[in-house]
């Protein structure tokens, strides 16, 4: 069996211009793997820690070299010369040398960038594509984008608190058509911006962050573009990440950018409004990560209309999506791999989420980089939807062009 020879991190850019791990693996017999972690900007409150070194002289206290030095020194010494039958025997090796609930020994991102390091060196030592290694024979359904095209939020300095406006071309047959759909409607809300002379530059997934009256300004304006570049909202969905974890202020939900106070029924209300003059099928985080009990309610009023995803209400852990699970709250699940940091995790998280019938929809950050794991991950998942930013901004369309060449494989 092969054995693990060399595991080395080393510090890289993320597409803020963030420090990140990047890990290279190798095996005994000369196959490697590398990869690159990615990190949140809304970051949930109970995802697993991200080692930084809080130096603030350096790189804003945002470098990684303690998460570095763990994976060159201690993860590297405890696996010299081990070998593992399995990904999830490797990753429980990793879970139990950290030895903490939420990683914060070791930093879920040195542990996540050697599990994933690890897969890739194993599929290319068995010559499989990585969608294979981790899916089996079973892996072979290409995901609905969606893509954020239009931002706010915390990823973008303009005036919506809304996070994300996304299309979901779920009416269109095939991936790659659903890309060019995608893409065209990109452009033609670029042309509605400047026609308007509002602003096209962009926030950190790559939608567009222009200053908007309102949310309903947003909508109308993806709308107009779906009719623009030619297709009709039967063709083309709508969903939003509301990110509302953001705005939790006691018992209340204060917008940062209008000012608005509004209690978790005022905003229930306000959702169900939108669903019913928009072609909304889906909203993730409509209230915050512990509002468990006002999670039911929302979930009575909308989940047999669209889905109601958890992202940092679940943060890909299997204990807080059980907990949803058992209290009826949301019917999807966002599965981001640094949330929880490991890959074994995140795949058994996947599985308990399909069989109770909540949908999975694999996710990048916002902090992102040119490695496309997440797009093996859907496929090898089979899971329905992947959300990777607007197509625009390498780090986002990384993760699509990687989709378009296992669209041709298949
Ligand atoms: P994040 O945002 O990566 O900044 O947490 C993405 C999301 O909330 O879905
Ligand atoms: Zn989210």
């Amino acid at each position: 069996m092969n054995k693990i020879k060399d595991i080395k991190a080393f510090s890289l850019l993320d597409s803020r211009g963030t420090p990140t791990l990047g890990v290279h693996l190798a095996l005994s017999d000369g196959s490697k793997g590398f990869s690159i972690v990615p990190s949140g900007a809304s970051t949930g409150k109970h995802e697993a820690l991200e080692l930084r070194d809080n130096d603030q002289h350096y790189y804003f206290g945002k470098s990684v070299n303690r998460a570095i030095n763990n994976v060159n020194d201690t993860i590297f010494t405890a696996f010299f010369d081990k070998s593992f039958a399995s990904q999830e025997q490797f990753d429980n090796a990793l879970i139990q040398l950290d030895g903490t609930e939420n990683k914060s020994n070791l930093g879920a991102n040195a542990l996540l960038g050697v599990s994933l390091a690890f897969a890739r060196a194993v599929s290319s030592s068995k010559k499989l594509p990585l969608y294979r290694y981790i899916g089996g024979e079973q892996a072979k359904k290409l995901p609905t984008p969606m893509l954020n095209i239009l931002n706010g939020g915390a990823h973008a300095k303009n005036n919506l608190d809304i996070q994300e406006f996304m299309i979901v071309p779920k009416g269109i047959e095939g991936f790659s058509e659903q890309i060019r759909a995608s893409c065209e409607i990109y452009g033609a809300l670029k042309q509605l911006l400047q026609k308007n002379s509002l602003s096209v530059s962009v926030g950190d997934e790559g939608g567009f962050a222009p200053n908007l009256k309102n949310e309903t300004e947003a909508l109308d304006l993806i709308c107009q573009a779906i009719e623009n570049a030619g297709y009709t909202t039967n063709q083309v969905k709508i969903a939003l990440d509301i990110a509302s974890s953001e705005w939790v202020a006691g018992e209340y939900y204060f917008l940062p950018k209008t000012k608005e106070k509004l209690t978790a029924n005022d905003l229930i209300n306000r959702y169900v409004s939108l669903c019913n003059l928009y072609p909304i099928i889906s909203i993730e985080d409509g209230l915050g990560e512990d509002d468990f009990e006002n999670w039911k309610t929302l979930t009575k009023e909308l989940s047999k209309k669209i889905m109601l995803v958890g992202d940092d209400l679940f943060v890909t852990n299997k204990e807080r999506l059980v907990k949803g699970i058992k209290e009826n709250i949301g019917n999807s699940i966002l599965i981001k791999l640094n949330q929880i940091g490991t890959l074994s995790e995140t795949l058994n998280v996947i599985n308990i989420a399909k069989n109770h019938g909540y949908k999975p929809i694999i996710s990048h950050r916002s902090g992102e980089s040119e490695d496309s794991f997440i797009a093996d991950l859907t496929v090898a998942t089979n899971s329905p939807y992947i959300k990777s930013g607007a197509p625009c901004r390498s780090e986002r369309t990384a993760k699509y062009n990687r989709l378009l060449l296992i669209e041709k494989e298949l």
